[in-house]
């Protein structure tokens, strides 16, 4: 438990993975939070998600592990295949005693997730089907405007909102976010149903004959279902919705030229989700004044390197840290440190997410040995520098 010397009163926009994580970052280091929510029930479908180290030594560090350890599965590789012949490009071994990387990379229904997530966070503080339509102020203290028309202020906001994030677009009048060109299939499977493909304990992810053409597919709900994610070219589908509905034919005949068992476990998918993906470049900025973003709504990327929501994770751990230095610096430079801290890593993801091929597969280590919880904060007016926890940033 980290301590700080100024206890700030934080609005957070977003009850999404990032939104709750910052929520749990800041009451560890002493700060009051209050969350307002767009949905009026926190409910996820979706489907799995990858929790990997550098992630997970995160929420181990919120006192998280307990419940990742319940439901997560814990996958002994991850692999890179070829679709052609089923050959082996790459290879991770994971979850080794002591694991690899320092924790365990697991595997999870994104409902177990945000279950965990929720469960910590006392209820009272979440405030559902109250969006945050405005910020109306930004000076000594900051204060927004919500779609009940009610304002309510504090010392800093927390833009949690996603990838459509009405805080960025408020305060940098940020463009939509672009189509990748790219659609994932996302389906559940009762692993019984698929006992006969002799499927190990891994994540794979098998290449398909372009990059964009991809499928990886784990177990999750401690190792009683199929998660797969298929990944294929489309220009004339452009719906973000975890419910809308992809036809089985059309995954079928993407995958059925990939090698065994590929193409009888998508048959066996049933109906999948299908979902447009979308990107951003990097943003110019992430803060002004009080405000800083954070998660989704700065950093959207395309998932094939699974670490959107590892990204709003790290994002909390660094943004509490960088509160701890409130009383010295003031709230705005320490947001500056929380952008400056970030930035590099969050943007050669977003990028390195974009070209991700069997050769950039070391990327992976790089991602995962990062800590959060103790890497050096950057000085925002010298990129160069670093500062440690407690340093004040002058
Ligand atoms: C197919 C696919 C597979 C993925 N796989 C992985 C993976 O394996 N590993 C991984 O780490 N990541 C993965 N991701 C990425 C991950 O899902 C996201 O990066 C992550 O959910 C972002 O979290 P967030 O909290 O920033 O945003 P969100 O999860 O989008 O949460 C934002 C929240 O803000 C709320 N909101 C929106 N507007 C407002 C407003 N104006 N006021 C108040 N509330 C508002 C929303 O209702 C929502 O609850 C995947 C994504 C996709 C599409």
């Amino acid at each position: 438990m980290s301590h700080t010397s100024a206890q700030l009163d934080v609005i957070i926009a977003g009850a999404g993975i990032g939104g709750l994580a910052t929520a749990l970052a800041l009451r560890q280091h002493g700060h009051r939070v209050r969350i307002y929510e767009r949905a009026t029930e926190l409910t996820e479908v979706g489907a799995g998600l990858q929790v990997s180290p550098n992630s997970t030594r995160v929420l181990d560090s919120l006192g998280l592990g307990s419940g990742l350890a319940r439901t997560g599965v814990r996958p002994v590789r991850l692999e890179s295949r070829d679709w052609q012949d089923g050959r082996l490009l790459g290879v991770h071994a994971m979850n080794t005693d002591p694991p690899q990387y320092g924790a365990y990379h697991y595997l999870i229904h994104r409902a177990e997730l945000l279950d965990i997530l929720t469960e910590a966070v006392p209820s009272q503080l979440v405030h559902l089907g109250r969006a945050v339509t405005d910020v109306v102020r930004n000076d000594d203290r900051v204060t927004v405007r919500l779609s009940d028309g009610e304002t309510v202020s504090g010392d800093l906001l927390i833009g949690a909102d996603g990838i459509h994030s009405t805080v960025s677009t408020v305060m940098f009048g940020t463009s939509r976010p672009r189509f990748s060109g790219t659609v994932a299939y996302r389906a559940l499977l009762p692993a019984h149903e698929a006992e006969d493909l002799k499927l190990e304990n891994t994540s794979t992810k098998w290449w398909g004959p372009v990059v964009e053409h991809h499928l990886v597919h784990y177990f999750v709900n401690s190792g009683s279902t199929v998660n797969i994610i298929a990944v294929v070219p489309e220009d004339d589908w452009q719906t973000e919705s975890w419910t809308a509905q992809g036809e089985p034919d059309d995954l079928a005949n993407a995958f059925k030229d990939y090698a065994w068992p590929i193409p009888d476990l998508v048959k066996r998918a049933g109906t999948p989700l299908k979902w447009a993906l979308h990107e951003r470049d990097p943003l110019q900025r992430w803060c002004t004044g009080r405000v800083a973003l954070l998660g989704d709504a700065c950093h959207p990327m395309v998932p094939f390197l699974a670490q959107g929501s590892a990204m709003a994770i790290e994002d909390a751990a660094v943004l509490a840290r960088c509160l701890d230095q409130v009383s010295r610096v003031g709230v705005e430079r320490a947001l500056q440190t929380y952008e400056a801290t970030r930035k590099a890593r969050t943007s050669r993801i977003q990028q390195g997410a974009r070209v991700d091929t069997p050769e950039t597969w070391k990327l992976r280590d790089w991602i995962y040995e990062y800590d959060a919880t103790s890497t050096p904060l950057i000085d925002p007016t010298n990129t160069l520098s670093t500062i440690t926890d407690g340093d004040t940033a002058t």
